[in-house]
């Protein structure tokens, strides 16, 4: 009987599954991925054609091989013993908008002032919004995910180990639950700027900025400029042959 076999059957073999399932085999659980598609990965599988290797999904990634990487994915890699290969590429792209085209480049430096060429203005407002949100990510980065648990031992985990970044969240907090919408609100008067930022959202969570979390854009923010944008070598892919190694 599976009962018997498997103490955690994990449903779906995305990279969220994947990550579950193989830090649970790290800890010695006995696991299995079930998964509907034929092959795993989910929003990340590579397939090929002609030759060419395509990615289904994502293909920004941030600190893939720095090894005081605050990635979460790379801290599960690690802890299952495993790692990809990446190239660091900058910029990451350019905006084609009608006032003019800019390269994304990750120092929130370089990148203002690509911004510059279009609107001066609206460069200074969006250094207020992103000093805004920098704080939180200086908090954020002092606490990596793994350590996050969902029971109440999490309480004398942070207390014991992380409590210098737990002080340092404290002036945070209000922005910890909150859009950061509301941040663009109250620092960012330039439509354009208002129009890059709802973009930058839209690219990270689907959603403008009135439906995207604050910390999720304070992360995005801190580690593009910090350790710049990465690309598997493979592709997607092979983050997933790398986790469905691991596990
Ligand atoms: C177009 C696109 C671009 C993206 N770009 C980026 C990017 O650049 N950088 C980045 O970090 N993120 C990016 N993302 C987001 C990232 O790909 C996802 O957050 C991540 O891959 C989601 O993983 P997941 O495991 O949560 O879910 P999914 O990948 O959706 O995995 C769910 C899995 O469960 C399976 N499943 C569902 N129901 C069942 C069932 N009943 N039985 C069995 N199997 C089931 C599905 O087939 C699927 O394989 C992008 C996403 C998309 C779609």
């Amino acid at each position: 009987m599976t009962k018997d076999k498997y103490d955690v059957i994990v449903i779906g073999s995305g990279i969220g599954g994947l990550c579950a399932a193989a830090l649970l085999g790290r800890y010695g659980k006995r696991v299995i991925v079930c998964e509907s598609h034929t092959i795993a990965g989910g929003a990340a599988h590579n397939f090929r054609r002609r030759g060419f290797e395509f990615d289904s999904g994502p293909s920004f990634y941030c600190g893939l091989t720095d090894i005081q990487s605050l990635n979460p994915l790379k801290q599960v890699l690690d802890v299952i013993g495993e790692s990809v290969a990446a190239v660091r590429y900058d910029p990451l792209g350019h905006y084609h908008f009608p006032e003019g085209t800019l390269a994304v480049y990750s120092d929130g430096d370089r990148y203002r002032q690509e911004v510059a060429k279009i609107t001066p203005v609206g460069a200074r407002e969006l250094e207020q919004f992103e000093r805004r949100l920098l704080p939180l990510y200086d908090a954020m980065k002092g606490i990596p995910a793994l350590a996050l648990r969902a029971d109440w031992q999490l309480l004398p985990v942070l207390l014991g180990r992380y409590l210098p970044s737990l002080l340092k969240m404290l002036p945070n907090l209000p922005l910890i639950q909150a859009s950061v919408g509301n941040v663009m609100d109250a620092t960012v008067k330039d439509p354009w700027i208002r129009r890059l930022i709802d973009l930058e959202c839209f690219l990270l969570s689907g959603l403008k900025a009135h439906g995207t979390i604050a910390p999720e854009v304070a992360f995005m923010l801190g580690e593009r400029s910090r350790a710049g944008v990465e690309y598997p070598v493979g592709g997607s892919g092979e983050i997933v042959n790398a986790l469905v190694r691991g596990l």
